[in-house]
């Protein structure tokens, strides 16, 4: 009966491991999503950082922004 023993201890461990492990991660290591806006001038999707916003307008390049100015 070693052998239940064993694999009793075994799921033990499995159990309070994970556990550890999922409290030690954080709930949402990605909680920065990468917002994805839309050039008003070519409807090209660009990141919100990268893009060049001009009041409500987002654009994808400068020559956009200026094509559509
Ligand atoms: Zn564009």
């Amino acid at each position: 009966m070693r052998i239940l023993v064993l694999i009793a201890i075994g799921l033990l461990l499995y159990v309070i491991i994970g556990r550890l492990l999922r409290a030690s991660r954080p709930s949402s290591p990605k909680a920065i999503t990468e917002k994805m806006v839309k050039c008003k001038h070519c409807g090209l999707h660009v990141l919100e950082q990268e893009a060049i916003q001009k009041g409500d307008n987002h654009y994808c390049s400068t020559e956009h922004l200026e094509a559509d100015s």
